[in-house]
């Protein structure tokens, strides 16, 4: 069993200092109304262009993200290196959907799988698709509807960008992770995605779906897709998470007048989650498995089950995951012990990433979060070094 108690592990690679500013933080983060408050004047600075890179840089952005470019996330990089965590860079700009932005977009995420090519610390590159096209386009296909001949050119280019992203990824040796979002436009996510591990996954996976298994067709669609891998000769890669938007899910099926997409209970996202763990963990030949999660039960859960399937820690076939920022218990202590891991180190410049930044706030609320959790660990270590002096 590891400890993930261990402290001493989890915070090594952070100075006194940045344990100090990182209990402030939490701290911070812990009140409701504060996080309420700074979200709204964040937002209300982003929209009047008052710059706040002065106050976001040092603090809360430091804690949570790598740096504003490639470049700047070197450090980071080789710290986290330095006890065995790799990364995986994440440029983690949001919400910009003109063609120009796209473009731009998806140049920084080829040169992200540039990146991780050439280092060998950055295992995998990844994406979110919604960044290189417009959703209300992936709706539309998904309902099976008729697009635009505008509509499907843009179609047309995103099918090609996505290619480029996979084909690089492929050359680079470094596999490449496809995010998921909403629901209601998944299905044409998952049938391009199939058709890229179907031309790229013939030897090993490279390319990665997500599997959200809040949602209660994911286990049947995670057993039919291996049907079709096994059918057409292909190694299906596959990233567990348990899923990030489920009030917008519940909210749009009410609105809308379906049945909601999402397990009516925590205790049923946790069933379906190690369901999945465990059908992937038994077919290792022909699935390779990233399990993306905070939860400490379920890293125990797939630590257990490598353990009682013979599978060696270091199996290149199971990856574990945590954000930049979070859980670095579950992270260094199962580096330390011999398993891959890799790191969520989100990048981009301070105004674009302030979305993802009030997301893990609001996140990390002593409502919604593990704060208390994060901030008892960051106090014992603390205790822990002033004893040891
Ligand atoms: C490396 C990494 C990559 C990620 N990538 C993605 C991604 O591509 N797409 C994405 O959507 N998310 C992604 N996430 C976020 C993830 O989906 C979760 O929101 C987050 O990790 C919290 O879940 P958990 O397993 O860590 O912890 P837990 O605290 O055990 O689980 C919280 C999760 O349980 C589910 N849940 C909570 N209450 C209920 C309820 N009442 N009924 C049903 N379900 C409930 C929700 O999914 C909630 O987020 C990623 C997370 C990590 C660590």
């Amino acid at each position: 069993m590891i400890n993930f108690e261990n402290t001493e592990i989890a915070f090594a690679y952070r100075f006194n200092g940045e344990l100090s500013k990182a209990k402030f933080l939490f701290n911070t983060v812990a009140s409701p109304l504060v996080v309420r408050l700074g979200s709204g004047l964040l937002k209300l600075a982003a929209f009047l262009h008052i710059p706040i890179s002065w106050a976001v840089k040092p603090t809360i952005f430091k804690h949570f993200v790598g740096g504003e470019s490639l470049k700047e996330c070197q450090p980071v990089v080789a710290t986290l290196a330095r006890y065995n965590v790799r990364s995986i860079l994440d440029y983690s700009v949001e919400g910009k959907s003109s063609p120009k932005e796209m473009e731009r977009a998806f140049n920084e995420i080829l040169s992200s799988v540039a990146f991780a090519a050439s280092n060998p610390n950055v295992v995998f590159s990844v994406f979110k698709p919604t960044g290189l096209i417009d959703v209300n386009v992936l709706t539309l296909v998904s309902e099976g509807k008729l697009l635009s001949e505008l509509q499907q050119e843009q179609y047309n280019l995103f099918l090609s960008r996505v290619d480029t992203l996979c084909s690089a990824a492929a050359e680079s040796g470094k596999p490449i992770l496809i995010d998921a979002e909403d629901s209601w436009y998944q299905k044409a996510l998952d049938e391009v995605i199939e058709s890229m591990m179907a031309k790229y996954n013939t030897q090993r996976a490279v390319v990665f779906n997500t599997l959200q298994m809040y949602r209660t067709d994911r286990f049947s669609y995670l057993k039919a897709a291996h049907k079709r891998a096994q059918e057409k000769g292909y190694i299906l890669g596959m990233k567990y998470v348990r899923g990030a938007y489920m009030e917008k899910e519940r909210v749009r099926a009410v609105q809308m007048g379906y049945i909601s997409p999402i397990c009516e209970t925590k205790a049923a996202t946790d069933k379906n989650f190690n369901e999945a763990i465990k059908y992937s963990v038994s077919n290792i030949d022909t699935i390779t498995t990233f399990c993306g999660t905070h939860n400490q039960d379920s890293v125990n859960y797939l630590v257990c089950l490598m353990d009682s399937n013979g599978i060696a820690p270091s199996d290149s076939r199971i990856y574990f995951s945590q954000l930049y920022g979070m859980s670095d218990n579950l992270s260094f202590n199962l580096a330390a012990a011999g398993y891959n891991v890799a790191k969520y180190v989100p990048y981009g410049p301070v105004k674009h990433v302030m979305p993802y930044l009030i997301r893990r706030a609001e996140e990390n609320t002593s409502v919604k979060g593990q704060t208390g959790r994060e901030l008892a660990l960051i106090k014992t270590e603390i205790r822990r070094r002033r004893t040891a002096r």
